[in-house]
């Protein structure tokens, strides 16, 4: 945290309001209960404390017996309901907080779903998000520790007012003209009591944060250290899958050293952490606390000895070292919070750098005129394309239009951009360079879900959600069951769902029902193409569709491809050749540019294309 010398006031105060106005958006009534609470909290001292001093200063005088009855009453019963409100209130705020937590967790999730696809596949704002959690997870920088901030705030605040209303009149009441003491009147000793009391206020938290900073020497070390933690976590209690290999490759040892390592940098009394403790930053925590000591001690002498002078009353003492003893508090409250709050500024400025993450893609407002006769054409014009942050260009020059009702193939080694191809079909990215047209109009002009309605995808690494089976195939809660069930059929699942405990009603993967079924990669990508039947879009895509599916299964899906793609524009990739002899159009993609098209016959005929180099590669798999 290089930059934090150069952290000015203005910037500190501009990023913690920006940040504050966050809070207040996120979780409005956690402010309001911050504020009441800790007002009320540093406010509700002084009552019994005016009432104190009252008291004694009857007892010492006129000792009314009418008024003391009264200012007893008054200093239970205010003092009273004065405690109880803050304890509500401090109840009021806990409750708020538990809630704010789980708030502050969402606005990142939230913010996530709502980015351009292209920007959450960006590595670089999963690092940024993997940042803003390692510093919250040692010691909540960033965003959570505000609201503790905002509290030590307003309770310093309000600690100075009430002490300076009740100290103020320590320097107006002199001593009797004929005491010894009649010297405590000079200006000088007002000033230098003053002096005293600022002194205290300033150097302590002044050397109390120059303790502190000593932990930003190790925040290196730390971060790395909870890095490792995390993700040693992470592997061993949720990535179940990895169990097999850790046992299969004795893979514990690479933890073991890796955490003894950490372990002794953070934790253990070698670590430099204790190290420090031990000398500078306990030193010069300890001097902190020395010099509140020293100087209130000066404090309570002028106090005493004005007293003594026949100042003010034995009621009045208690009333003044009170005050003033909260004084410095208060003001040591707040200057701690100051150095703080410009502590927090760059954790602070990554969490507003990932939030104000713009959306880059352009939003058309075309609608797509869902048509009956589903006459959409597409075609890429010279479509060229490079992922953010890569120099090398996925798709180079791509040309080519889909005849409506086609089944196309797109095939091609693994790199040569065929799930790029698709990516930008289905505008998770735009091109770098041409564009891509629906009905002659580029498709950035469109709504956006609306483009999207139109395709029903199945991607290579697809995800299902640990839903119902029938909710999965549906992508709703509420659906055509009788249409679930066909489309489950068509993609070869329908066995198996006979076999399935409550049918379509069956959760799938165990993460949110211990009676959750467990399904197959295959089995998975049967559900997966039974969910892009289901959508009955007029494009269907299907990414390596088969690649997890035993040759049978595949073979079922061929049989079934051209009834279950009906009059669909079905677009196909695969690298297994075989796969595709059934569509019209075969596509050949090498190293991002479509390098031959055609029909399997004709390309297989052209003996010094890829599409033969490929298929006579593979041929050896199914000659038989
Ligand atoms: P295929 O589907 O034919 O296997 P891809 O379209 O996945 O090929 O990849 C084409 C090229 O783009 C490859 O060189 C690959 O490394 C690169 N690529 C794919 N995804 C990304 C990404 N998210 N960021 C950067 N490069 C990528």
């Amino acid at each position: 945290m290089k930059k934090r010398d150069r952290i000015l006031l203005k910037e500190t105060i501009a990023v913690n309001y920006r940040a504050l106005q966050l809070w207040r958006k996120m979780a409005g009534r956690l402010l309001i209960a911050i504020t009441a609470s800790s007002v009320l909290e540093a406010a509700a001292p002084y009552v019994p404390l005016v009432f104190t001093v009252r008291l004694l200063e009857e007892i010492a005088g006129n000792r009314n017996p009418q008024r003391l009855v009264m200012l007893t009453v008054l200093l239970l019963s205010v003092s009273t309901a004065v405690l109880l409100l803050s304890s509500v209130c401090k109840r009021w705020n806990a409750a708020q907080k538990e809630t704010a937590a789980y708030t502050e967790a969402q606005q990142y999730f939230t913010k996530l779903l709502s980015m351009d696809f292209c920007l959450v596949d960006d590595f670089r704002t999963h690092e940024l998000l993997s940042q803003i959690r390692q510093n919250a997870n040692w010691s909540g920088w960033g965003l959570p520790r505000m609201p503790e901030q905002y509290e030590k705030l307003l309770g310093g605040l309000t600690k100075i007012i009430c002490s300076v209303a009740l100290s103020a009149s320590l320097f107006f009441k002199p001593v009797e003209g004929d005491s010894p003491l009649v010297w405590l009147n000079l200006p000088v000793c007002t000033v230098g009591i003053l002096l005293a009391l600022l002194g205290a206020a300033m150097l302590s938290p002044y050397l109390f944060n120059k303790g502190e900073a000593y932990w930003s020497k190790v925040g290196e070390d730390v971060k790395y250290g909870n890095r490792l933690f995390g993700f040693f976590n992470y592997i061993a209690f949720e990535e179940r899958e990895r169990a097999q290999d850790i046992r299969a490759y004795a893979q514990e040892q690479f933890f073991r050293e890796k955490l003894a390592s950490v372990i002794d940098v953070l934790i253990t009394e070698k670590s430099q952490t204790a190290a420090y403790a031990r000398g500078p930053m306990g030193a010069y925590q300890a001097a902190a606390e020395a010099v509140t000591r020293l100087l209130n001690g000066i404090v309570y002498l002028f106090v005493c000895l004005k007293a003594l002078g026949g100042a003010f009353g034995v009621g009045y003492v208690t009333q003044y070292i009170g005050a003033v003893t909260s004084l410095s508090g208060g003001i040591a409250d707040c200057i701690q919070v100051g150095g703080d709050m410009r502590n927090n500024v760059p954790y602070l400025n990554l969490v507003l750098d990932f939030l104000d993450i713009p959306n880059t893609m352009y939003q058309g407002s075309l609608t797509t005129e869902k048509r009956r006769d589903r006459q959409y054409e597409i075609e890429f014009r010279d479509v060229s394309f490079r992922y953010p942050g890569s120099e090398k260009y996925a798709l180079h020059h791509v040309s080519m239009k889909f005849r409506i009702g086609e089944k196309l193939a797109v095939v091609g080694e693994n790199g040569s951009g065929k799930t790029t191809f698709i990516k930008l079909l289905c505008r998770l990215y735009d091109p770098t360079e041409g564009e891509i047209l629906l009905n002659g109009i580029n498709i950035q002009k469109y709504r956006y879900d609306e483009y999207l309605s139109i395709f029903s995808v199945v991607f290579q690494d697809f995800k299902l959600l640990a839903l119902p089976l029938g909710q999965n195939v549906a992508s709703g809660v509420t659906y055509d069951r009788e249409r679930v069930v066909e489309c489950l059929r068509d993609a070869g699942f329908g066995e198996r769902l006979a076999t399935m405990p409550k049918g379509l009603d069956t959760n799938l993967y165990q993460e949110l029902d211990e009676n959750g079924v467990e399904v197959s990669g295959g089995e998975a990508q049967k559900i997966a193409i039974a969910r892009a039947l289901y959508k009955d879009a007029p494009f269907i895509i299907l990414d390596e569709p088969t690649a997890a599916l035993d040759p049978i299964a595949e073979a079922e899906i061929y049989s079934k491809f051209n009834d279950i793609v009906g009059d669909k524009t079905a677009i196909y990739i695969s690298h297994r050749l075989s796969s595709c002899k059934f569509c019209d159009e075969i596509a050949v993609f090498d190293q991002g540019t479509i390098v031959q098209k055609g029909s399997h016959e004709t390309l297989v005929a052209d003996a010094r294309g890829k599409y033969a180099e490929l298929w006579y590669a593979q041929a050896q798999y199914y000659t038989e």
